[in-house]
Formats: C-alpha cells, structure tokens, sequence
C-alpha cells in the first residue's frame, strides 16, 4: 500500500513519470485531468459542466473535484495505494485529502514536486502536440498563473508537514524516473 503525490506546475512532466511509477510500482495513476478529458469527450454531465473550465485554463471548483476523487479513490482498485496526478491543486482539496485519508485510515506516503524552469514548461507544453485546446500560449500563461497563485500554496502545506521530496525535472525521461525511484525507495 503505497499512496504518492505527484506534483509540480503544468508541462513539468507529472503525467508522464506517473505512468511510468504505474507501471513499475504496479499502483493504479489517478490523474483528474484525464478524468475531465475523458468526461469532456463523452459528453456527460460532468464533462458539460467542466469544459469551458478546461478551456479557459481554469480550476474546477473544489467541491466538484473533491467529490470525483472521494468516489474514485472508494474503488477497490485503490486498495493497494494511488498516485494522484493533477491533485491536490488548491489547498482547501489538500485539506479535503487528508481528512478523507485519515477517516480511512490511510496516509501519504510520499510528495514528490518536479521542479523545472518556467522557460522550459512553457517551450514543452506548446512542442507537447498532444492536441489539447488549454495548450495554447495564452492558455498556459492562465494555467502558468493559477498555478502560481492557486496550486504553489500546496507545497508549502505539505512542506510544513514535513513530507514533500524535491525531484530535479530537467532531463531525460528515463533520468527524472531514476531519481523518483531513489527518492521513493
Ligand atoms: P491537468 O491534466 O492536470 O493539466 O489538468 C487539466 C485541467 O483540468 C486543469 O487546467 C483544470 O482546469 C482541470 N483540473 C485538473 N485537476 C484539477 C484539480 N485538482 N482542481 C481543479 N481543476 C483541475
């Protein structure tokens, strides 16, 4: 039972290793923003709530996403731990996590935060061609900002816990993965 954040700012590389840490610590990736996509491609509900949210670069609300995570991580795939990717990202949802870790008798068990240089997230987002409508340079700069704003307070309330390991995100693909492993083990 292995419970990991994974965190950092867009474009830093986050839903790339969380693959890759599913793959090689057999622990199911649960990342909110291919939930959303994934909702906004079939038209449900949620999906119709969320998208002009997406596109714009903006956060869900915190309810919302709060309760999509709750019910997620409910699942018996969960059992053996998550690797959260995309969450928390205010720290009114980091709050929400905790409690909901602690009704469960759960923890987290690492805080991994990718760091890498607003130059190079803005150049890899927009070479990323992977088609999303919120990489576009005025988007990014949006989600650049609300990181700023919104999501960067979350490190601090993990780093007053004590628990948040810094990972250099510059490099290779195969080089970050090498040092999320050491850092986890
Ligand atoms: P991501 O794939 O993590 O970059 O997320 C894409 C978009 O989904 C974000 O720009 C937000 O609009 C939305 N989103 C994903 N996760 C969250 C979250 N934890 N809180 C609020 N909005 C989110």
């Amino acid at each position: 039972m292995m419970n990991i954040i994974i965190f950092g700012p867009p474009g830093a590389g986050k839903g790339t290793q969380a693959e890759k840490m599913q793959k090689h610590f057999n622990i199911p990736h649960l990342s909110t923003g291919n939930i959303f996509r994934e909702n906004i491609k079939n038209e449900t509900p949620l999906g119709k709530k969320v998208k002009s949210i997406l596109d714009a670069g903006n956060l869900v609300p915190d309810e919302t996403v709060v309760d999509l995570v709750k019910d997620e991580l409910s699942k018996p795939k969960y059992d053996k731990g998550v690797i959260l990717d995309g969450f928390p990202r205010t720290v009114a949802q980091a709050e929400a996590l905790d409690s909901f870790f602690e009704e469960n008798g759960k923890k987290i068990d690492a805080f991994l935060t990718l760091t890498v240089p607003e130059e190079e997230l803005i150049n890899r987002i927009l070479s990323r061609g992977e088609g999303r409508s919120d990489d576009t340079p005025e988007k990014v700069k949006n989600r650049l900002s609300v990181y700023q704003k919104e999501t960067a307070p979350v490190l601090n309330y993990y780093k007053e816990k004590g628990a948040v390991k810094e990972i250099d995100g510059v490099g290779s693909i195969e080089e970050i993965f090498d040092r999320i492993k050491d850092a986890v083990s």
